[in-house]
This record gives structure tokens, C-alpha cells and sequence, in this order.
């Protein structure tokens, strides 16, 4: 244990500058480093890291910091900080939407760097073939709208809070209201692009189907960065009606919610059989 925490004050003194240099030589001659690189003394270092942490709890002066923050703005920069990384012996955290609710993507008790996929946030929608390609660093609310913006009769069965990131959603699942219809976001995966820890640039087919299945709700940092996903888009109305009906236990909510339960599975595998058997619901007073 004593040798561990000589280590740890070792690495803590110099690991973090030797992570720069490593990173200022291997990166491409036209593609310098300076301008996606936070360090404490930059003036920017506490927006790049507080805009992208949604659970507040971690944002006390005594949580722990990272030593740098790296926004790669393609895959070789995320394979040369994972390089560098490791050569300097310095924990990587892998950000996309910054909603860990354990903050793990930006919070370690051990010397670290935040890898923020804040500019890989691209999305291409392929409105003919029913896909899209999303980069993880694109929110749940970006890809939304741009489905939208290309087709009024596609969508995407993802979570409902439209700032988490699609790097950390999807690796983890990712639940909303088209559940019980489409399933998770994480069953509308198609393919994925992946730099795994020995810096290699994987899709699906190379690297194989069992990492391909463990990503899509294993949590994607135990495997590696996912840079970007393919997605299954989803049939959807294009009007939807929306409304609230607020009633407590003194207003008949207990029938409500029992009804619902009668109503919701008709609508999982056939909408279209809901109306037809809707007389076999029993009605409801209020
Ligand atoms: C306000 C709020 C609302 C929510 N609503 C829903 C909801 O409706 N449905 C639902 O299913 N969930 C919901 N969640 C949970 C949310 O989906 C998860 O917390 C998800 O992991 C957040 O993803 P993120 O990219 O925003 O978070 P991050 O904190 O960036 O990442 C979460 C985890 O994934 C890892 N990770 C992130 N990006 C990558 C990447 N590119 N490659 C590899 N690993 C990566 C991180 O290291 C971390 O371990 C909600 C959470 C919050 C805080």
C-alpha cells in the first residue's frame, strides 16, 4: 500500500506534463493539439469542464479534477491520447453528455484526463434507407431534430431528456416512450465505430459480434471509445397528440392507472388492434 501511494504521488507530479509533450509529438503535423488541450492554468479550463457536468454534486471545489482535458476532433487524436495515456500511466474518463449520475466520466480518485467527445457530434440521416449515423457526442435533442428536420414519419426510441449524450445512452440502453414498441435505443444499433485500448479503429464486423453486443448496454468505457453508431430509424405518426390528465388517489387515480395497465399492452404489438379491442376495455367513471 505505501508503495502505491509513492507511486500515485510520483505520477501525480509529473505524469500529466509528460502526457502533453507525448501527445504535442505524436500528433499530425496539420492537426496541432494546442486548440482541443485545458489544462488548470488555461482560462477556459472551468467552462470546458462544467459544461458538461449535469450532476452538480460533483462540481464542489473538493472533487477531483482532471490534470487535462482533450476534445479530439477525429479518431486519430483519440488514438494518440489513448496512446499517451497510457504510456504516462494516466486514467482516461471518456464524456460525451456529461449525465453519469456516479459522474464517472469526469470524476477520478486517481491522476486523469477527461477525453470530451464534445466535437464529434456530427449526424448524417439516410431518410431512404431508414438509418442515420450518429457521433457520440451528439445529444439525444440533436439527433431528434434532425430526424425531424428530414422526415416527419421517422424517429428513434431513445430517452426523453434531450441533453444526454448519445456516447453514454446508447452503451447504456436508453429507455423512453417508444419502448414498448421499438425497444431501447441500444436494440436499434446497427453498427458501431470503436478505438479500443490498443488504439485500433473497429466497426462491427472486425470487432466481432460479442464486443458489438457488449457495448450496446455493457457501458461503453469498459470497451473502449465508440466514436460513432448506426442507427435503425422507426416508424412514428407524423402528428402526435400529447395531453396531461392530473388526478390524485381521491379523483379515481387508482383506476386510472389500473385501465392503463389494460390499455398499454394492446398498444405494444399492434396500435392498430388497441382501437379495434377497445370495447373490451372496461369503462372507466370518473
Ligand atoms: C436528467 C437525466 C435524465 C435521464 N433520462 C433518461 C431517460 O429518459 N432514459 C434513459 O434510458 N436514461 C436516462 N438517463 C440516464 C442516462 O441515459 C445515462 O446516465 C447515460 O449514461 C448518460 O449518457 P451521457 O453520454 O450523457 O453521459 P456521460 O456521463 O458522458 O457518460 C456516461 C458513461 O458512459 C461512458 N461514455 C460516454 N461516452 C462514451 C463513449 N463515446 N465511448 C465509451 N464510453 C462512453 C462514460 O465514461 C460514462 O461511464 C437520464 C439521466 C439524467 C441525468
Amino acid at each position: 500500500m505505501q508503495q502505491y501511494t509513492w507511486l500515485t504521488a510520483v505520477l501525480t507530479t509529473h505524469t500529466h506534463e509528460d502526457f502533453l509533450q507525448c501527445l504535442t509529438l505524436h500528433s499530425e503535423k496539420d492537426k496541432p493539439i494546442s486548440n482541443i488541450i485545458y489544462t488548470p492554468s488555461n482560462s477556459s479550463y472551468s467552462s470546458a469542464l462544467n459544461s458538461y457536468v449535469r450532476n452538480t454534486r460533483f462540481s464542489t471545489p473538493s472533487t477531483p479534477k482532471p490534470r487535462v482535458i482533450v476534445t479530439p476532433l477525429g479518431v486519430s487524436q483519440i488514438q494518440e491520447t489513448l496512446y499517451c495515456a497510457q504510456k504516462h500511466r494516466i486514467q482516461v474518463r471518456v464524456r460525451s453528455g456529461g449525465h453519469d449520475y456516479e459522474g464517472l466520466s469526469f470524476v477520478s480518485p486517481e491522476p486523469f484526463v477527461i477525453l470530451d467527445m464534445i466535437n464529434l457530434r456530427n449526424i448524417s440521416i439516410d431518410v431512404e434507407n431508414n438509418t442515420a449515423w450518429v457521433q457520440s457526442g451528439a445529444t439525444l435533442g440533436e439527433l431528434y431534430y434532425w430526424i425531424a428536420n428530414k422526415s416527419r414519419t421517422l424517429g428513434f426510441p431513445a430517452g426523453v431528456c434531450q441533453t444526454i449524450g448519445v456516447g453514454g445512452h446508447f452503451s447504456g440502453g436508453g429507455y423512453g416512450t417508444l419502448l414498448r414498441k421499438y425497444g431501447l435505443a441500444a436494440d436499434n444499433v446497427l453498427d458501431a465505430h470503436l478505438i479500443d485500448v490498443k488504439g485500433r479503429f473497429l466497426d462491427r464486423k472486425s470487432m466481432g459480434e460479442d464486443l458489438f453486443w457488449a457495448i450496446r448496454g455493457g457501458g461503453g468505457a469498459s470497451f473502449g471509445v465508440i466514436v460513432s453508431w448506426k442507427i435503425k430509424l422507426v416508424p412514428v405518426p407524423a402528428n402526435v397528440t400529447v395531453f396531461r390528465v392530473r388526478k390524485d388517489l381521491e379523483q379515481n387515480a387508482t383506476k386510472i392507472l389500473h385501465r392503463w395497465q389494460l390499455v398499454v399492452v394492446k398498444t405494444v404489438f399492434d396500435p392498430t388492434n388497441f382501437f379495434r379491442n377497445e370495447q373490451s376495455i372496461p369503462p372507466l367513471s370518473f
